[in-house]
């Protein structure tokens, strides 16, 4: 039996994981689950799950859950130090980390510091941490396993024995796939007007507001960059975006013999979820075999870094390295948490990024309280930049 917390549990993320669970009672068991506001929907999955521990964001969520638990025994806590309790737990093996944003940080790395299996989601945990989250894995035992789905594919397409070195095992380049989201083909002068849920309509994916606004910008291949630098410590040279608008092909691995390697299936998170979850063996994941017939092509094209200039900004903070990803990842979650409140329009959103990277001096990521301490003085000055551009 293995034991789980899932931090995000009310996550599009968090719902697909509480899917693949589901179909496998025999093997896994909840521990904990957490989310931010969502009281009624954890409560859902808690009368399903019966987990020990569940945790939210406020000491009134955590007031409205226990009264929607009562007869349960569920132990409802709220707040950071609860979250970082239930991700390092000597009551839970596994933590599938799925929070959004620079808030999982701490949890994500507590459940590496007590040496977990982690599956990680959150990437911008791993952007704003980098070397000093790797660090604490290899330190503390802990095993790593990429959910993002195109860092999911690369590992799937590496050697087994894979230790972080390319040059080692025969790596030529890692291709980073990108559906290149709702905006690959529309006129660059009409990008200034889109509405914020013109830019949460994906393609090819159902997800979270955030990180699909980051899939119309395309900084989320950007952050994707840097979360494969660190995975697979790969430099940025060796790291290609390709645009491929049918996300089928969730990434590849060429090596130096001229070989390509590649992870396919049909674009449901449940896949990398089911792959990790059970890794190495494999389990069913109640998504549909790719059917290749059935598809009309596949398509490849070079990404344009001026229709997209957030992927731009990604590539230049990872090879200024530092604490220049975290930077980034500040400014960019204040700038799409604004525009997702209509404060500034999407075009606005590289803008802001890129004043706050030049204004905010970057330094040495020495340590986890030196990147919360960039991370404040960046989200401060996208304020200032926000406020502005508003005025
Ligand atoms: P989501 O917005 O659907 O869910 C986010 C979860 O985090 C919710 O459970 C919410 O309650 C919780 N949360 C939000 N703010 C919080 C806070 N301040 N403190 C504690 N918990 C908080 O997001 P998602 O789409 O599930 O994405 C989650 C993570 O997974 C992101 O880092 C995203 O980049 C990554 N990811 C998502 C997908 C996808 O298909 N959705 C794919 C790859 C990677
Ligand atoms: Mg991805």
């Amino acid at each position: 039996m293995q034991r789980i917390t899932i931090l995000g549990a009310t996550g599009s993320i968090g719902a697909s994981t509480l899917d693949v669970l589901a179909r496998h009672p025999d093997r896994y068991r909840v521990h904990a689950l957490s989310a931010h506001g969502r009281v009624e929907e954890l409560a859902d999955a808690c009368h399903r799950f019966k987990p020990a521990r569940a945790v939210v964001g406020t000491p009134d969520a955590a007031e409205r859950l226990a009264a929607l638990l009562e007869g349960l025994d569920i132990q409802v806590d709220h707040g950071e130090q609860a979250l970082c309790e239930i991700a390092s737990s000597s009551e839970t093996d596994t933590v599938m980390a799925a929070i959004v944003g620079a808030a999982g940080l701490a949890p994500t790395l507590a459940s590496a510091r007590a040496g977990k299996k982690v599956l990680l989601a959150n990437k911008e945990a791993l952007v704003m941490s980098g070397q000093l989250f790797m660090d604490a894995v290899r330190e503390n035992g802990a095993t790593l396993l990429p959910i993002d789905s195109e860092h999911n594919a690369i590992f799937q397409s590496l050697p087994a024995t894979y230790a972080r070195d390319p040059q080692a095992a025969g790596v030529a380049r890692i291709l980073l796939t990108a559906s290149g989201g709702p905006f690959l083909k529309r006129a660059v002068d009409t990008l200034e007007a889109v509405t914020p849920d013109e830019a949460c309509k994906h393609p090819n994916w159902v997800m979270g507001r955030k990180i699909s606004v980051d899939s119309a910008t395309m900084m989320n291949k950007g952050l994707e960059v840097i979360e494969a630098h660190w995975l697979f410590g790969a430099p940025a040279e060796l790291i290609e975006v390709v645009i491929h608008p049918q996300s089928v092909i969730h990434s590849m691995v060429s090596y130096t013999d001229g070989s390509v390697l590649a992870q396919l299936g049909n674009p449901d998170m449940r896949t990398p979820i089911a792959h990790a979850l059970a890794f190495p063996e494999r389990i069913a994941s109640g998504v549909s075999q790719l059917d290749l017939t059935d598809m009309a092509a596949l398509q490849f094209y070079k990404p344009d870094f001026e229709r997209f200039p957030c992927l731009a900004l990604a590539f230049d903070a990872l090879r200024v390295g530092g604490t220049a990803p975290s930077l980034l990842n500040a400014a960019n979650e204040v700038a799409v948490q604004a525009f997702l409140e209509c404060e500034i329009g999407f075009r606005d959103i590289d803008r802001v990024i890129a004043e706050v990277i030049d204004a905010v001096p970057h330094g040495p990521a020495s340590s986890i309280e030196a990147v919360l301490a960039q991370d404040a003085r960046a989200r401060e000055a996208a304020h200032g930049v926000i406020a502005r551009l508003r005025g």
